[in-house]
């Protein structure tokens, strides 16, 4: 039995897991949020209670050797020599890195390289692998990347068709995302349907304030939604998903900004929170749908539209496809939308039961028995698979 850490380091903030494993028993989960600003927050949870508290953390060094001796103090560990590894959630491993690996200097020398490619997430990333090294030397720190399960995705589905020498020289190609909960969705629903992973096609979508589609061919992701960056595919949270890329240079005219501005529109004002003007959340979008509202429900009807779109090419391109599976937070829990994209797929044989589909985050196959494609919610569980990567690299 070892336990194992799973850390996702941001910019202000730093969640941490310790799982024993290879029980994948949670011991217990916390956040530290607010680093380096004003009145930091440091909450964790004991035995289904949740503890907080209001601190001064300066930075990820100060928030790593806090959490830890916290740990010591709530009796949780005895040293830190009881943590036999740390599996860090970094979110790109350009276009070399197609598994979990132990982060050695040449590894992190390599990531330093590409920051520019993710420079938002990849940098905090770092930080938080360096914040750990240095108070945990003589443990093995693995990472675990949200872009390794896509190195799969064949040449003519991660090439732009953009002048080649775009992605010789400047690595333009899509990389895809949120990889670690594909996979972990996928094989998990290769297991519900009672077969190896090499033996089925599933469609995973991935749903929450991020968004993206998988097309898995056997165990392999042979596409996905999101691309260069997080911000192509379907309409997210706040981000746009695809648009016609002509429209960045009408916009920066129109509303005389730069490029940079104009993407921060794509990225912070646009998805839901854009076409709505109510909210990036899906809670309050449903519920304003519900009370009549036109614009809430034409944002969640133009995700889902693009979702269904996405979905039935994927179902083409991998010849039929055993499973769709919807996971994330609107994934586990959107019951309406849910079923508003599965209703859009009925001339594949989609077919919801609403009976099934009106639990929320849990386990469950939610299409009818005369259904041609199974449909399935499946919670997702990154830390999970980050600490079974971390545990078999130890
Ligand atoms: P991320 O990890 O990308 O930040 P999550 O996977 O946590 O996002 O998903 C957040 C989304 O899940 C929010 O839009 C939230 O409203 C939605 N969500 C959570 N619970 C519900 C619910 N009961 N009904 C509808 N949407 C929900």
């Amino acid at each position: 039995m070892k336990k194992i850490m799973a850390v996702n380091a941001g910019s202000s903030s730093l969640k941490f897991q310790l799982l024993e494993m290879p029980e994948e028993k949670l011991v217990t989960s916390g956040i530290v949020e607010r680093i380096g600003m004003k009145h930091s927050i440091f909450s964790i949870k004991v035995n289904g209670e949740k503890l907080e508290e209001t601190l001064e953390i300066e930075n990820h060094g100060i928030a790593v050797n806090i959490l830890l001796n916290k740990l010591i103090d709530l009796k949780i560990i005895a040293s830190f020599d009881e943590i036999a590894g740390v599996g860090h959630r970094v979110v790109h491993g350009g276009d070399r890195i197609a598994e979990s690996i132990v982060l050695e200097q040449d590894e992190i020398d390599y990531l330093e390289s590409i920051v520019d490619l993710a420079p938002l997430h990849l940098g905090p990333n770092l930080i938080g692998i360096k914040a750990f090294k240095e108070v945990l030397p003589h443990v093995k720190h693995v990472g675990v990347f949200d872009t390794a399960f896509h190195h799969t995705i064949p040449e003519e589905a991660f090439l732009y068709a953009v002048p080649y020498d775009w992605y010789t020289q400047y690595k333009v190609r899509k990389y895809g995302f949120h990889g670690t909960s594909h996979k972990y969705v996928s094989y998990r629903c290769a297991e519900l349907l009672g077969k190896k992973p090499e033996d089925v096609n599933v469609i995973v979508a991935h749903i929450g304030n991020g968004a993206s589609i998988c097309a898995v061919k056997g165990g392999l992701s042979v596409d996905t939604t999101m691309g260069f960056t997080p911000l192509e595919g379907i309409p997210m949270g706040t981000r746009s998903g695809n648009i016609d890329p002509a429209i960045i240079e009408y916009m920066m005219n129109k509303k005389h900004k730069s490029a940079k501005e104009i993407t921060n529109f794509l990225n912070k004002q646009s998805g839901y929170l854009g076409v709505s003007g109510i909210s990036s959340d899906s809670r309050d979008l449903v519920a304003a749908a519900e009370s009549g509202n036109h614009r809430a429900k034409l944002a969640i009807d133009v995700q889902a539209k693009r979702m269904a779109d996405y979905i039935a090419s994927y179902y083409v391109y991998m010849g039929g496809a055993d499973a769709i599976v919807f996971t994330a937070g609107i994934g586990e829990n959107a019951v309406p939308t849910r079923a508003n994209v599965i209703e859009r797929l009925a001339v594949l044989g989609a077919k919801i039961d609403h009976e099934r589909n009106s639990k929320v985050r849990v386990e469950q196959l939610i299409s009818a028995d005369d259904s041609k494609i199974k449909v399935f919610v499946i919670p997702t569980n990154e830390e999970v698979m980050i600490a079974r990567d971390t545990l078999s690299l130890l």
